[in-house]
């Protein structure tokens, strides 16, 4: 009988009986580790459910894929690299070349390759590890559009080209056998699409040989309980957090609110200046009908000021705080009902 964890004072958190055997067999446990608030808590309930530490490896989808800093938070891999070290797990980096911006400029080819760094727990700022190149299908396609801020992953396209896609091509190249969990922090309480979503099923490159699955093990967690996790193991959280940010995606996400432009403007003006002049590039705004400085001008900062002359550079530049604090305080973005990530 395992001991029943915190969150179950709240709501009863059931394991699927699909994912019972793989879950304490022997399958491998990949998380997908965005250094948000939902793939923190998967990391801390696996660790909760007493799963060994050496079934557990943590990916990470570069998102911007090691071209032009756009879409994500800078410090975002090494705040994951100081998370995966703290924990002692293993990180594998990802990503597709060139990321979202070069996807959403693509004339006449065809997809950008993918990489991934073998081994896990290597610092991506000093050395390249050992580098798997997965080359994609060549062709001769046009994409000149931002991702549709819409629900559909066929027309907002950024999801599926920067992550979920990278994930299953490193998963097909990496795991041709076996039993694979493949953890994922979707939470039903985000969003109406989210609430829909099943807790697990096949993964998409299911087969005999291989068999794998997707979980959302904390697709019924509440916020609470999420920041509960957190203060439980005194884990520092992800410095937009404490800037504010209720949602830890890309920093640039197509679906944040007025406020989080502004905010992002505040930030890192040089961000909304790209994405103008790429809308005025490839001749489509990211919103209908209105230019990104049209909905930068409709929100006002959240940022407080304390909180960007604490946190700004780090959140900007490298990561280097401590991942253990000692004092948890609940990060000014805890709770926050601005939109700052996807549906
Ligand atoms: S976080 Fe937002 S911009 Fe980034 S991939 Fe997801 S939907 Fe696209």
């Amino acid at each position: 009988m395992i001991e029943l964890p915190i969150y179950q004072k709240h709501r009863e958190i059931s394991i699927p009986e699909d994912i019972k055997p793989l879950l304490y067999g022997d399958a491998k446990i990949l998380i997908a580790f965005s250094g948000g608030k939902d793939s923190v808590a998967l990391v801390l309930y696996m660790l909760e459910l007493g799963i060994a530490k050496e079934r557990i490896e943590l990916h990470h989808h570069e998102v911007d894929g090691r071209g032009v800093d756009l879409f994500d938070w800078a410090c975002t891999p090494s705040y994951c690299q100081a998370f995966a070290d703290a924990f002692e797990l293993p990180l594998i980096f990802s990503w597709r070349q060139g990321g979202i911006l070069r996807e959403m400029n693509r004339e006449n080819e065809g997809l950008q390759d993918v990489y991934y760094e073998e081994n896990g727990a290597m610092d991506i700022f000093n050395e390249q590890g050992n580098l798997v190149h997965l080359p994609s299908k060549k062709g001769s396609s046009t994409r000149k559009k931002f991702p549709a801020v819409a629900a559909d992953l066929r027309t907002r396209w950024c999801s599926s080209i920067a992550k979920i896609d990278v994930l299953s091509r490193l998963v097909n190249n990496r795991f041709k056998s076996g039993n694979l969990l493949i953890l994922t922090g979707e939470r039903r309480e985000e969003s109406k699409v989210r609430s829909k979503y099943k807790s697990h099923e096949k993964y998409r490159s299911w087969t005999k040989k291989r068999n794998a699955w997707q979980w959302r093990a904390v697709i019924d967690f509440t916020e609470k309980q999420v920041w509960e996790l957190y203060e439980k193991y005194k884990v520092q959280p992800h410095p937009c957090y404490e800037l504010g940010w209720s949602r830890c995606s890309c920093q640039t996400c197509i679906f944040s609110s007025p406020n989080t432009w502004a905010s992002i403007h505040e930030l890192s003006p040089e961000k909304i200046e790209m994405i103008a002049k790429e809308e005025k590039k490839i001749d489509h705004t990211l919103y209908h009908k209105i230019t990104i400085w049209d909905k930068v001008g409709k929100g006002t900062s959240f940022i407080k000021s304390a909180n960007l002359k604490r946190w700004k550079s780090e959140a900007l530049g490298r990561f280097v705080s401590p991942i253990f604090v000692d004092k948890w305080v609940m990060p000014d973005g805890g709770f926050s009902p601005e939109a700052s990530g996807s549906v």
